[in-house]
């Protein structure tokens, strides 16, 4: 894979006619806020930046993020990897009371005259992050991949109901 730069900052000057988009990926672990969450120090997210004026001359960012995540599920204590694939839009405002006169279908971001793309993309991962992480469905609780084990996996006796698995009968 090409390995594209996100720009550290956006200037005001980023934010113009025509719109520019900048592309690239960030490591998680580089995030101060997601790296305390991840399972384990690895991952990127891949992000698609796009800065422009509204009809108002407000500045505002488009973009979009794609990321697996490794999280630690709750049930099984397993490390599995949360996707992450969203669009957002933010209006960036200088203070809070800003943000709140924007109409309500806008979504403020409060910044500096410099907005941070690390900033901006950490927010949106940890936004799009499960209250509770878990395996969806039967992927918890496989010791194997795909081993089929289900929720049984929580008894000390899983091992052995394992080998004696049933078949459903409903
Ligand atoms: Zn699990």
């Amino acid at each position: 894979m090409q390995a594209l730069m996100l720009p550290d900052a956006l200037a005001p000057d980023d934010f113009g006619a025509p719109s520019r988009a900048h592309e690239g990926t960030l490591a998680l672990p580089t995030m101060p806020r997601l790296s305390p969450l991840l399972a384990t120090q690895e991952g990127q997210v891949w992000a698609r930046l796009e800065g422009g004026l509204d009809e108002a001359g407000r500045r505002v960012l488009e973009g979009r993020i794609e990321a697996s995540v490794p999280l630690t599920c709750q049930r099984c204590l397993g490390v599995y990897h949360h996707q992450v694939a969203g669009a957002f839009r933010v209006v960036i405002v200088a203070t809070e009371e800003e943000g709140e006169a924007l109409p309500d279908e806008l979504e403020p971001y409060v910044s500096g005259a410099a907005v941070r793309p690390l900033q901006v993309i950490e927010e949106e991962i940890l936004l799009a992050l499960p209250v509770v992480a878990r395996h969806s469905g039967n992927d918890c609780g496989a010791p194997e991949h795909g081993a089929g084990v289900e929720r049984e996996a929580l008894s000390p006796f899983a091992s052995l109901q394992g080998r004696v698995r049933r078949q459903a009968d409903d």
